[in-house]
């Protein structure tokens, strides 16, 4: 179909209506609708729309100056925002560096740690490991970290390659480990794959601490996060987070890595970090990393709009805001009455088979039987299907069918981090009406 009223594309021509204006974790289109954003747009809106706050202060800044390169001035706007994120951030992670979205932020943290490495004099030391499956973002450097084939197949002759280890998908598994022991067997798994590569060529190890669109939230046993960390040391393997997504408070910690005490040598963030107030990204690192490369003559690397004071204002008044409101914490406490309401979906509808997340960074999965975790079949087109349905009625939620054989169609609910109770229980109307729309059309 061709629809010739629009100039603009994205992945695919776009049906949905004008979007009008957001308040709190609502959004209203033209035609007066509204939307619960049950999956704060692309996991982004972390404070909610149009916060007052925030607003005043970026239109405050926005009298001021909208621009100055950072060659030709520093600002307060991005100094402070350094500061302030060194501030929630766990101990060693005390220098910033900022982008403009995730993507940028992967790039950035690989090339910081190569080019820490050749101040070591590690000059083999060039392949970063991932997870399969994986999401690191769609430019060239971080779609080759990225575990998904049919977004890195048709570009691969493009890319070096990068090897990949499986992501702790652990509730697959049939065997009769215990948790603990199914989670120091995946973090073994990079353990064997640094040996085949070649201790002395890997730089670097990213992952996700806690899955997003690509998983479906995929939370690993605690003992993986500690034995990943001890065998980066083992290898001299620079650990990287990519917490594009679970940065900035979405899963009831400033970072998921607080969850496990863990700190990483980079960690990347983005999407709640602007909270959709501005393009913003960052990487955190620690001095011990920076301070080499800024003496060897410079981090070669940057944006043109990085650490715009514009930007900066945004993400400064957002982080102040989620400080001052509590909605870290908040977001702790609502994720678990959350995760409560979605584990009694699996006694009403069978073909749940899993839930899992960590604060407010939750999913549900679809499976045709609970034994053998076998996805739905393809044709049901489940991951759109509900989307539709929860659309329709007036809820926003985030879906994918990960391939691989891994997972079948998941949801991701992960709704602003200022949702109240009621809200969820609002949330949760029209989510298990559109399920009950869902099992009758497909017959379930
Ligand atoms: N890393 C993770 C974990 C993500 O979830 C995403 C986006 O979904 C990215 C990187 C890429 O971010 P962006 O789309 O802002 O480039």
């Amino acid at each position: 179909m061709s629809d010739d009223s629009s100039y603009l594309f994205y992945q695919s021509r776009n049906p949905r209506p004008f979007l009008d204006y957001g308040e709190g974790i609502y959004l209203f289109d033209e035609a007066g609708n509204r939307y619960i954003d049950g999956s704060s747009g692309a996991m982004v809106s972390n404070i909610g729309h149009s916060n007052p706050r925030v607003l005043a202060k970026i239109k405050a800044q926005m009298d001021k100056a909208t621009f100055g390169y950072r060659l030709h001035f520093r600002t307060h706007p991005s100094e402070d925002l350094a500061a302030k994120t060194v501030a929630m951030t766990p101990d060693g992670l005390d220098r910033v560096f900022f982008v403009s979205g995730g993507s940028e932020a992967v790039e950035s943290a690989v090339k910081l740690a190569r080019q820490f490495a050749l101040t070591q004099g590690q000059d083999a030391r060039h392949k970063v490991i991932s997870r399969f499956p994986s999401y690191h973002g769609c430019t060239f450097g971080a779609l080759d970290l990225t575990g998904y084939d049919p977004l890195r197949e048709p570009f691969a002759p493009m890319m070096e390659g990068m090897p990949k280890v499986a992501a702790p998908a652990t509730y697959l598994d049939r065997d009769n480990l215990s948790e603990e022991a199914r989670g120091i067997k995946y973090a073994d798994l990079l353990r064997d794959k640094i040996l085949a590569e070649g201790p002395e060529t890997v730089l670097a190890f990213i992952m996700e601490p806690v899955g997003g669109a690509s998983t479906g939230a995929l939370v690993a046993p605690d003992s993986y996060y500690g034995r990943i960390r001890e065998i980066c040391d083992e290898f001299g393997v620079l650990l990287i987070y990519d917490e594009v997504m679970t940065g900035a408070g979405r899963t009831g910690k400033f970072l998921a890595a607080e969850h496990w005490g863990i700190t990483p040598d980079i960690v990347a963030m983005s999407k709640g970090f602007g909270a959709g107030y501005a393009p913003l990204g960052a990487i955190v690192a620690g001095a011990r990393l920076v301070e080499p490369v800024l003496d060897a003559g410079g981090f070669l690397h940057g944006f043109t709009y990085a650490g715009n004071p514009l930007a900066c204002s945004a993400g400064l008044a957002v982080l102040e805001e989620m400080d001052d409101q509590g909605m870290i914490e908040n977001a702790a406490r609502m994720g678990e009455v959350l995760m409560v309401q979605l584990r009694a979906l699996m006694d009403r509808y069978p073909f749940i088979g899993d839930v899992r997340g960590k604060g407010l960074l939750t999913a549900f999965e679809f499976v045709s039987d609970r034994e053998t975790m076998e996805p739905l079949p393809p044709e049901l087109d489940a991951h759109a299907r509900l989307v539709e349905l929860a659309y329709e009625r007036g809820l926003i939620i985030y879906s994918r069918r990960t391939r691989g054989g891994m997972t079948g169609d998941h949801f991701l609910i992960a709704p602003p981090l200022i949702i109240t109770e009621q809200q969820i229980d609002e949330l949760m109307v029209i989510l298990r009406d559109a399920l009950d729309a869902f099992a009758q059309d497909a017959g379930l």
